[in-house]
């Protein structure tokens, strides 16, 4: 029998409710799937702070390498906003310590949610697309400077570390509808220049069967809410990404639905929702579920390379979402954990008839 060693960092706020939720539903994966999952439980973020005076105690990073995946809840809060060590650092320095480099989050609109979008349902509907941001390079981590009369982020941006996730993000459009869309700034930033030379050069040498488009970041901002359905991958650098994507995780109804992936060569991946701790409902049993328990597919297929699993967990929330289970955010009255539960439960009714009558009658 397959065993994965999965490490969870429930951290701050909904965090634990959400990493309960996803464990929930691997418990419903290894029952169908006759595998198992062995999870260990590390501190991050705030509760570290509180027990260890650090964000991302040693302890938590070696037993991250270790894993074959590593799931997290969420990090943060305003308890820790004044101190002198904040909670995110300690996701920023796992980030680092993992080597992830490229950052994967899908946008989906699911039909039976389009009232709760933001935008008209004909704009919306069928939207289906994947945005792979750049997580290590660019303006977030130049050399900084600041003086009182002056501040700086240096922008820098290497060959190889735009190669590696062109490649990333070509090989995942060849796998769904064969469109890329490389979005950057390259009528005023030299680094915009080099990242559109270089996807260029990868996509003529390896991915001719992609079709390839450039695209500047403002006009990608509009466009991505006049023709979301226009776009299937999406490949970007550090900062456009991390706004780009937090424009298209409103387009599906709620911030609660919205999964991520952050992967690296030769180790373990991170799978995180894409929300932070949710302060205002943390500790209630009402937060949606669903984001975390997206980000276990996105384990099961980019961490653990178990494609059968991460697409039975993904047509599990469908069955859910399209018999109407619905948490607050979605105008609904189901739990987190209600909500988790449904969910395991639409992926064994879905397991074929001969395993679900032998896992519960044979
Ligand atoms: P947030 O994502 O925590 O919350 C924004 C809004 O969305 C809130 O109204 C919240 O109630 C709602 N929301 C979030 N997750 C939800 C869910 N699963 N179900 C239903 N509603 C949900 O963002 P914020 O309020 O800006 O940040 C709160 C804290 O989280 C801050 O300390 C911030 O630094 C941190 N943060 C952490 C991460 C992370 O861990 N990856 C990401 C973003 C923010």
């Amino acid at each position: 029998m397959k065993n994965f060693n999965i490490t969870l960092l429930p951290g701050d706020g909904v965090g634990p409710e959400v990493t309960r939720a996803a464990q929930e539903v691997l418990h419903a994966v290894a029952e169908r799937f006759h595998c198992r999952f062995t999870f260990d439980s590390h501190l991050i973020g705030g509760a570290a702070i509180d027990a260890t005076g650090e964000p991302l105690p040693a302890e938590t990073v070696a037993a991250c390498k270790r894993a074959d995946a590593v799931f997290l809840g969420a990090v943060g809060g305003p308890k820790w906003d004044r101190g002198p060590r904040r909670p995110e650092q300690g996701l920023l320095e796992l980030r680092r310590a993992l080597g992830v480099f490229a950052n994967i989050r899908p946008a989906r609109v699911y039909d039976d949610l389009l009232d709760q979008s933001p935008l008209r349902r004909d704009i919306v509907a069928d939207t289906d697309f994947v945005i792979f941001r750049e997580l290590t390079g660019g303006s977030y981590f130049g050399e900084k400077q600041r003086t009182d009369t002056f501040a700086s982020d240096q922008c820098l941006y290497t060959v190889g570390e735009i190669e590696r996730i062109a490649r990333a993000a070509f090989a995942a459009a060849r796998a769904r509808r064969g469109k890329l869309t490389s979005v950057d700034k390259a009528n005023v930033l030299e680094t915009s220049k080099l990242w559109r030379e270089v996807v260029t050069r990868i996509h003529d040498a390896d991915f001719r069967d992609v079709k390839l488009e450039h695209a500047l970041v403002d006009s990608t901002a509009m466009q991505l809410i006049r023709q979301p359905r226009a776009y299937d991958v999406i490949l970007t650098e550090n900062m456009f990404g991390d706004i780009l994507s937090d424009e298209a995780s409103v387009l599906g109804g709620s911030i609660g639905l919205a999964p991520s992936a952050s992967l690296g060569a030769d180790r373990p991946g991170l799978f995180e929702p894409v929300h932070g701790s949710a302060p205002d409902i943390a500790g209630r049993d009402i937060c949606n579920p669903i984001g975390a328990i997206l980000s276990i597919a996105l384990l099961l297929r980019y961490g653990l390379k178990q494609e059968d699993e991460a697409s039975a967990v993904e047509a599990a929330v469908d069955t859910a979402i399209a018999r109407g289970a619905r948490t607050a955010d979605l105008a609904g009255e189901l739990g987190c954990q209600a909500m988790a539960e449904t969910i395991a439960d639409e992926l064994l009714r879905a397991a074929p008839r001969a395993s679900y009558a032998q896992m519960h009658w044979g």
